[in-house]
């Protein structure tokens, strides 16, 4: 039987075990924390899983939570004009072809390392370095680093500068969970509402949480500007007291969600800043082993646009059906190149769609956003970029073609 590890027990490195494990692999996951360490600790991330995710979970049979998850059915988008203005410059509404689902990582990660060990899998805690990964190449088929965005890994699999636009964080980030005050819903749309402006963006969307369905919002502080606040912010009260002050002057419209909210643990804020970049995700040990790198250890991409934990679930799925086809043969440079490769013909559309959403929007973008206030259609395939950023290319990456489907549209409408 094929032994395979994987190190890191997110949502890339859980996934492909599980599909393994499943396949009647001997899989070993090597995890930091316990699933109770997860599901008592800090807010991880706030990963909203668009359909395709979805439904590689579901095809697991590790979307347990179906029945509890609120569902992020919309996407309402708001455009923010001169500083002070009360109402938003842009704003639509579209409503997203298949429902999206955001629960909290600590929730997931814990159920899924649970239900790993269930079916047999292997569970090592520990923090691997570098140089411990030597070992795992003898004692096993093939070495998966699933270790997230972490700096650790970043010698091993080295930034790949062609692919690689930005070498700096681009947004000072945050986030915290906030659970209703009375009995009255949030007043915002059924999904991921999303705030652009000249200072950064603002999100809030429904979650399920370790306390139960709660909303999380979040800013994307261009760095040096008035979003950009939070890095000696760690106390709840203090973080929703800057969240409440950054919605009623920047995002107005959206301030009645703190003014209805209040935080749900003194654990659920999240701050920090993300280097977006792509790697060369086959790594050499001095031995000339080699080991394969997968999720945000191989692409790690700004939270801004939603795709980090959908391109992990995209990078679980391609990587499983590479190890299935490969049957027998060694998982040689060769294989982890290629099964890259697969990986990449999907993040790039991601790395694309979410790197152009860090800079300032160009004129046609800025048309098509207004355009989609009047006209249903545009919204709707906007809307649909977050689940499928692969229309991106040749409509939003070209003036002309935007152009032409908004005339097309508007003839339609
Ligand atoms: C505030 C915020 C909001 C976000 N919102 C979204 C969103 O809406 N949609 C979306 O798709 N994505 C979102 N993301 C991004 C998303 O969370 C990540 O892209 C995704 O979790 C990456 O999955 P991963 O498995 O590659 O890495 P991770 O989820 O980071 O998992 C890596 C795992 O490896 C472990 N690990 C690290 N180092 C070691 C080591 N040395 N040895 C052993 N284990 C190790 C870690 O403990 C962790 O369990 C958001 C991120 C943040 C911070």
């Amino acid at each position: 039987m094929r032994r395979i590890v994987v190190v890191g027990a997110g949502q890339a490195g859980l996934l492909l075990a599980l599909g393994l494990k499943q396949n009647g692999y001997d899989v070993t996951v090597v995890a930091e924390r316990t699933a109770e360490a997860l599901r008592g600790g800090r807010l991880i991330s706030n990963a909203c899983v668009f359909a395709p995710g979805l439904a590689h979970e579901r095809r697991l049979g590790v979307d347990f939570w179906n029945d509890e998850v609120p569902w992020v059915s919309e996407v309402a988008f708001f455009g923010a004009g001169e500083p002070g203005e009360q109402e938003p410059a842009i704003s639509w509404l579209a409503t997203l072809d298949e429902h999206a689902e955001s629960v909290d990582q600590r929730i997931k990660m814990a159920a899924w390392l649970d239900e790993f060990a269930r079916i047999g899998g292997e569970i090592r805690i520990a923090s691997v370095t570098p140089d411990e990964l030597e070992p795992y190449t003898r004692d096993f088929d093939l070495v998966l680093v699933a270790a997230g965005r972490g700096p650790q890994f970043a010698d091993l699999f080295k930034r790949n500068a062609e692919l690689s636009r930005f070498s700096t964080p681009q947004r000072a980030l945050s986030a915290i969970y906030l659970e209703a005050v009375g009995e009255d819903p949030f007043p915002m749309a059924a999904g991921v509402n999303f705030g652009l402006s000249s200072v950064g963006e603002c999100f809030a969307l429904p979650v399920l949480s370790t306390t139960g369905p709660v909303v999380g919002l979040g800013f994307f502080g261009i760095p040096g500007g008035p979003l950009d606040v939070w890095d000696d912010v760690t106390d709840q009260d203090q973080h929703f007291e800057l969240a409440h002050k950054l919605l009623s002057t920047h995002f107005p419209w959206l301030a009645g969600i703190t003014a209805n909210g209040r935080p749900a643990g003194p654990l659920d804020t999240i701050t920090g800043r993300v280097t977006p970049v792509v790697r060369d995700a086959v790594g050499t040990l001095p031995s000339g082993a080699k080991v394969l790198a997968m999720g945000d250890a191989a692409v790690t991409n700004d939270p801004v646009g939603g795709q980090g934990a959908n391109m992990a679930t995209r990078c679980a799925a391609v990587y499983q059906d590479a190890i299935l086809e490969h049957g027998d043969k060694p998982f040689d440079e060769e294989f982890m190149r290629r099964s890259f490769d697969r990986f990449w013909a999907h993040a790039r559309h991601a790395t694309r769609f979410n790197s152009d959403l860090l800079e300032p929007p160009p004129p046609h973008v800025v048309d098509t956003l207004i355009a989609a206030q009047t006209i249903p259609e545009v919204a709707q395939r906007f809307a649909q970029l977050f689940p499928d950023p692969a229309d991106y290319e040749g409509w939003l990456t070209d003036p002309e073609a935007s152009a032409r489907f908004l005339s097309e549209a508007r003839a339609r409408a």
